[in-house]
């Protein structure tokens, strides 16, 4: 007999658990297919993983100046497996926080990869499975460039999976995975270099935090290489790698090379033609607001819609699907894309909202545009050697200075932003922030006393 469900997901990550779990909160019979681990990315080689990894490294930068806050301390040394075991082992207890979830929702777990047969069935294990909705959240993967000796490298699920700290590491990239992962491993004591084939990393954010993040990198690391292009990559007897680059510069003594060069939609083997869905040229499944893919009954949502590629996205854009579909007091429920905050946890992190300078003077001319930003040494700092600067800053428009961005490169910045991303979404002005007594002395309150 085949198994008939309300709702079926394909893909149990951060998108297919919680639209699951929605849909079975609101009576309907769900079930969510995975082929790996449940957690997808995020979990298991994402968000969650490069969190620990990244206190991790924060931990090493504190010891570094604990000096001057007075602290004697010998570091005897750094043991990257026991980092790396309670972290797995984190991981294990969320997977279990997983299943229980979906054992008191009453969703059915499945364990296995998903094709679609037709527009409402999908095999598994050779079993069919048929479903009124089925929503695809497969996800994405990492990308591994073309060229001669590619293969020696390794890419962000690699890195996740190293049970020692290398010692020379090259990552190549230039957007948040490369420069998360080029970050912790520096602090964490490896002589890390990162390659970038333009003038900067994120250079799709604004320019103040990337220049500041540019001053950052030069002061403390990693080594960052500009204008560089790896042209080929040769392994020695050793297993050492040496990184050739099309301008001539050579990279050798190279224990561990990681492409973090952009993700890929995960959709190839899941027959999305017997479904009829289709893909664009990219691979990605583009939908409408209400995550509505070209056929009838089918949705996706998180990486793999090509939208904002991010764990918090695809569970809210998963849970609204869920409630149009089955809270009848939510029919019009849809994912708003805009003003999406997020956060690099670079050294220190970056945080951002909304239009960087540049796209709001494109978006409403330069003379509609004011901007405000304090540089400023985070008090954090400022009593040891390490005088690294914080900048801050708010995009404004109109005669009445709505803030329409907000962005910061700092110290805690990861934790400032949420609330002032409340705000922001609310249609904050400059004057309601002007208005807002200061918490001090925080680095949060530079954002009410901008001038
Ligand atoms: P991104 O797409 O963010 O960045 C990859 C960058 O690498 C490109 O923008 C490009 O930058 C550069 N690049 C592309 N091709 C090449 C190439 N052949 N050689 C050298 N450089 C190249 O990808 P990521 O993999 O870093 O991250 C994927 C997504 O995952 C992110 O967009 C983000 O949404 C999400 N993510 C979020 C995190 C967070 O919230 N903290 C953490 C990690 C990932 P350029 O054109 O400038 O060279």
């Amino acid at each position: 007999m085949t198994r008939h469900y309300d709702y079926l997901a394909i893909g149990a990550g951060s998108g297919g658990i919680a639209s699951a779990n929605r849909a079975a909160i609101r009576g309907a019979k769900a079930a969510v297919i995975e082929a790996k681990a449940v957690g997808g990315t995020c979990v298991n080689v994402g968000c969650v993983p490069k969190k620990v990894m990244w206190y991790g490294a924060h931990i090493a930068e504190a010891l570094k100046y604990s000096e001057a806050y007075g602290f004697d301390v010998q570091q005897k040394g750094f043991d990257w497996s026991t980092l790396v075991r309670n972290r797995e082992a984190y991981i294990e207890r969320i997977h279990g926080g997983y299943q229980r979830g979906f054992a008191s929702n009453g969703v059915e777990y499945i364990e296995g990869f998903a094709r679609f047969v037709d527009s409402n069935t999908v095999e598994v294990n050779g079993e069919h499975i048929t479903a009124d909705h089925i929503t695809i959240a497969v996800g994405g993967r990492p990308l591994i460039p073309t060229c001669e000796g590619a293969e020696y490298g390794i890419d962000s699920d690699g890195f996740f999976a190293l049970e020692q700290r290398p010692n020379k590491a090259v990552v190549v990239g230039a957007g948040y995975i490369a420069v998360e992962i080029a970050g912790v491993l520096h602090a964490l004591g490896s002589d890390s270099h990162l390659l970038v084939r333009g003038d900067r990393p994120l250079r799709y954010f604004d320019q103040d935090i990337t220049d500041a993040l540019l001053e950052r990198l030069k002061q403390d690391g990693p080594e960052l290489h500009t204008h560089t292009v790896v042209a080929k990559v040769e392994k020695d007897a050793q297993g050492l790698l040496t990184v050739h680059t099309e301008s001539g510069e050579v990279i050798d003594g190279v224990d561990c090379l990681i492409w973090a060069i952009g993700r890929e939609p995960a959709t190839d083997s899941i027959n999305l033609a017997a479904a009829g869905v289709t893909a664009d040229a990219n691979g990605f499944i583009r939908t409408d607001k209400y995550q509505n893919t070209n056929v009838k009954g089918i949705y996706a949502v998180g990486d793999i819609t090509g939208e904002a590629q991010l764990t918090p996205v695809a569970i809210k854009a998963g849970r609204l699907l869920a409630e149009r579909l089955f809270n009848p007091e939510l029919p019009d429920a849809h994912m708003d894309y805009s003003q999406i905050p997020t956060i690099v946890f670079s050294h220190p992190p970056i945080g951002t909202v909304g239009l960087s300078e540049e796209e709001a003077k494109a978006q409403y001319g330069a003379t509609n545009v004011k901007v405000y930003r304090s540089q400023f040494a985070a008090m954090y700092n400022a009593i040891t050697p390490h005088r690294a600067l914080s900048t801050f800053k708010l995009v404004c428009t109109g005669d009445d200075e709505k803030v329409v961005g907000i962005h910061g490169i700092g110290e805690g910045m990861d934790e400032v932003l949420q609330g002032f991303a409340v705000a922001m979404k609310m249609g904050a002005t400059k004057a309601d922030f002007d208005a807002t007594v200061a918490l001090h002395p925080t680095s949060a309150e530079e954002f009410v006393t901008l001038r």
